[in-house]
């Protein structure tokens, strides 16, 4: 029987969820759903100094509006909860007592300031920054220097202590990433690592490798940032005697001026961090979930805009590259350009509709819905469709001073009198009909058309461009364009 997939996204809750996070998320739940598995989300909130109240919600609200859907996790419930580790403290210090007792594990009462008298105690020329590891651990006080019974003394007052994996040194550690190929790295580079803190939580290597291996995690997909931390993994998985989940350590995400895309380097060339500021910004779920599948990954052809289904079908680890990736702002704008354009016209006006009623415009749905007709083209964010063209909503108040300098010759005032005039008395007023007039009263003044277009957009719109005049007249009614046409010529006079 094929093994069923099962993955989790794992974040800790120390802040709004980063871009980098999603994308690790989102990476996840494609290999879940590609190969119909399970998608699951474990809060891991064992460090209590950096943990956030507010984060999980973050967390939650932002993978829903991504549309990435948890089968199992802290909301959803599941056969393996709870799915706070927060919440699962006693299934940790029972498994810390099996490695104890198989001897894989030692508890260690060294003090903060011992452990940094330690690190210049016991340097040597060969180990000039000593960790905690089996040369130095001798020399140190845990329960493999002092005797049982005093060991047992001290855990029976309270004596603060931690419990450290017992990392055999002169091992080669031999992995095959998924997609980093083999990895090897050597036993005598790992320090004897703290599973069970002197708070009694455990630590993120313990408790993520207890919680893989319980909810049947068969595929770790993260950040390569954890690459160094697999090794002390599969120490671990080997001193429990467990199988060891398949890894796959995603590429790095970089900023464009040069680094890791970390908050500070993200802050410095201008590239929002969370997921939340995104959102806020006005992008399009659907255009930063597929940007993000492009970080790192591609279909290995020519599309470059997939639907979250497509993506499905088409996602393969075998696809995702190990060197790191820039990010690039311009390319998911472009993303939130190619989906406002693809959006049907309804959605669009429900997307805009609160930034609308924001601005304090009336406008009823039929009425967005032939502005976002003739605006679509034209916009960025769904937002822009009550910000970037005011004109379909309030008559101007000012005009562009240098349109007005270039386009609001001696002759506007006349011709955009008598262009009016026309427009009054037509018995039907539309685009053809209006462009009709314009062009029939321009060839009876014997000037150029552009000489009436330019002066009257400037009158209709207050700016110099938008969308097609004629287009634009329509949807605003013959009765706007009137008022606007004959108070352009009372502001504006000669234009001097
Ligand atoms: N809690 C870790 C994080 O914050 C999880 C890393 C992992 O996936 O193992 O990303």
């Amino acid at each position: 029987m094929a093994e069923t997939v099962r993955v989790r996204f794992a974040p800790s809750p120390t802040g709004l969820l980063h871009i980098g996070g999603l994308r690790t998320a989102l990476y996840n739940y494609l290999f879940a759903r590609r190969h119909g598995g399970a998608f699951l989300l474990r809060i891991e909130d064992t460090d209590r100094t950096r943990f956030v109240p507010e984060a999980e919600d973050d967390i939650l609200a932002s993978l829903r509006w991504a549309g990435l859907e948890i089968d199992e996790g802290p909301e959803q419930g599941g056969p393996h909860a709870p799915y706070r580790q927060s919440q699962r403290q006693a299934i940790y210090r029972e498994h810390v007592q099996r490695l104890l007792e198989a001897g894989h594990a030692y508890v260690a009462f060294d003090t903060p300031e011992e452990l940094e008298q330690m690190r210049t105690r016991l340097a040597t020329e060969d180990d000039p920054s000593p960790k905690y590891d089996a040369r130095t651990r001798q020399h140190m006080t845990n329960s493999l220097t002092l005797p049982a019974e005093e060991v047992a003394r001290r855990l029976a007052t309270g004596e603060p202590h931690v419990v450290r994996l017992k990392v055999e040194p002169g091992e080669t550690i031999r992995f095959h990433d998924l997609i980093r190929g083999e990895v090897a790295i050597e036993t005598d580079q790992v320090d004897d690592q703290v599973l069970l803190k002197s708070d009694g939580l455990p630590t993120y290597h313990l408790a993520n490798v207890v919680d893989d291996h319980l909810m049947g995690i068969t595929h770790v997909i993260r950040g390569e940032e954890w690459l160094p931390s697999t090794p002390k993994h599969l120490l671990l998985y080997r001193a429990f005697g467990w199988e060891p989940p398949r890894m796959a350590h995603l590429p790095l995400i970089l900023s464009p001026n040069g680094g890791k895309l970390s908050k500070r380097n993200a802050e410095q060339a201008g590239i929002p961090v969370s997921v939340r500021q995104y959102r806020e910004a006005g992008y399009e779920p659907e255009a930063l979930v597929n940007f993000l599948a492009f970080l790192g990954w591609n279909p290995g052809d020519e599309r470059e805009i997939l639907s979250l289904q497509e993506l499905i079908e088409a996602f393969s680890l075998d696809r995702v590259g190990s060197a790191g990736v820039q990010f690039n702002l311009d390319k998911l704008q472009w993303y939130n350009e190619q989906y406002l354009r693809r959006m049907p016209l309804d959605r669009l006006v429900e997307r805009a509709r609160p930034h609308v009623e924001r601005a304090g415009y009336t406008a009823d749905d039929a009425y967005l819905r032939r502005v976002a007709a003739l605006m679509q083209e034209r916009i960025r964010f769904a937002h822009e469709l009550a910000t970037a063209c005011p004109y379909f909503f309030e008559d101007p108040v000012t005009y562009d001073e240098a349109g007005v300098r270039k386009r609001w010759k001696d002759d506007a005032p006349g011709l955009v009198s008598a262009y009016a005039d026309r427009l009054e008395a037509l018995d039907r007023f539309d685009a053809a009909t209006a462009e009709a007039a314009l062009r029939a009263l321009a060839e009876a003044r014997g000037v150029g058309a552009g000489r009436i277009i330019h002066p009257t957009r400037l009158a209709l719109s207050g700016v110099t461009f938008g969308p097609g005049l004629f287009e634009m007249m329509e949807v605003l009614g013959r009765e706007t364009c009137l008022r606007r046409l004959r108070r352009a010529v009372a502001v504006l006079g000669d234009g001097r």
